[in-house]
């Protein structure tokens, strides 16, 4: 694997940690004087890791570079993968693994009671059929281990069969290596603030299994930036998700062997957006969608990046005039097709 000399010494042995590359870096860092309008005169800007190269692209292509970084060095030939059923990352790690040259096995789980033909066929799902992933069910959602247990059966059966799988974990417990890549956002991120003369006040982020926003937040302040950072809840209350974001901190740290920089009051999270549930979208997530549409021309998913959206338009009008703010899209495009049904009532219900 290519050694990485870029990054500063503060980020410890990060690297020299195994990685294959998925896009060229750096995502734009776009302004969004509409918005800005909408909100008090805010000044706002978009980091858009949404736009990358490589299937529809999203925070998860950032993660996928040291998994399947580890995968290659591992000499794998077939990549394991748990999520709900319109997994974003279930997808990218098809593409991913494609790209070099591995097959991938993808267990959906029922984590989202939601039976339309458009969330079960369309969107990620349809994606993964044409990268020829192999798809198997799991019938809970919300049991992480259990999902894990299965997962490792797969791979004990493809062993049987000669075959090198590597598992890609989600569940904690597992070092978080999908953090780095938000680790590496950071100091991406940071060039293009010093480089822009923004002085931020606030980096509004989704918070799931917790890489984006520990990954970021970590390697922010690793390279000595107070700037705070909001996770906004999009799968789990905001006491559980403190915890989780903690532990991801300090297990980062153990990857990269440094200290850990993050304090126990860095770690700040949201949950008023989570509402009816992960997966499901609010009033206000439909209408975040919208207007990030209509204002900026910006593609926003109901399960993650909508329902951030309308925590970071709150936070927006909060700030007034005086506030500068960055937005993270983490991506989630190919999502949008799966909830056709909810966003054609959401269009319905506020016009257009
Ligand atoms: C997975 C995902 C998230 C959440 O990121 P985590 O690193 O799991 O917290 C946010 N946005 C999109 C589009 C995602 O696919």
């Amino acid at each position: 694997m290519k050694s990485q000399p870029e990054f500063p010494e503060s980020l410890g042995r990060l690297s020299s940690i195994p990685r294959v590359r998925f896009f060229d870096g750096p995502t734009p860092l776009e302004p969004m004087p509409n918005l800005a309008k909408r909100c008090g005169g805010a000044r706002l800007s978009v980091k858009r890791d949404d736009a990358m190269g490589m299937a529809f692209g999203g925070n998860k292509v950032r993660q996928l570079e040291f998994y399947l970084g580890a995968a290659a060095g591992q000499k794998a030939d077939c990549v394991l993968i748990t999520g709900a059923v319109q997994s974003n990352f279930a997808r990218l790690a098809a593409a991913g693994a494609r790209k070099l040259g591995m097959e991938c096995h993808i267990q959906l789980e029922e984590r989202v009671k939601k039976s339309d033909p458009g969330y079960r066929n369309s969107g990620n799902v349809l994606i993964e059929r044409l990268l020829g992933a192999t798809l198997h069910s799991f019938p809970e959602g919300e049991n992480e281990a259990g999902a894990d247990r299965r997962l490792g059966e797969i791979a004990e059966e493809l062993r049987g069969q000669g075959r090198r799988p590597y598992i890609i974990p989600l569940a904690p417990g597992h070092p978080p290596l999908g953090a780095l890549g938000y680790v590496v956002a950071a100091h991406e991120l940071l060039g293009q603030m010093v480089a822009g003369g923004l002085s931020v006040d606030e980096i509004v982020v989704p918070s799931g299994s917790g890489n984006t926003h520990a990954g970021l937040l970590f390697g922010l302040r690793a390279l000595g930036a107070k700037v705070p950072v909001r996770g906004i809840c999009v799968r789990r209350d905001a006491a559980s998700q403190t915890l989780r974001i903690r532990d991801r901190c300090q297990a980062i740290a153990k990857l990269l062997k440094i200290d850990a920089p993050v304090n126990d009051e860095d770690v700040i999270l949201d949950d008023a957006y989570l509402a009816p549930g992960y997966g499901l979208m609010a009033e206000s997530t439909a209408s975040a969608i919208l207007t990030g549409a209509r204002t900026e021309g910006l593609m926003l998913d109901p399960t993650y990046s909508g329902k951030t959206m309308a925590g970071f338009i709150d936070r927006a009008k909060a700030m007034g005039a005086e506030g500068t703010l960055v937005f993270l899209h983490t991506g989630g495009t190919p999502a949008i097709f799966a909830y056709e049904k909810d966003l054609l009532g959401a269009i319905e219900m506020y016009g257009g």
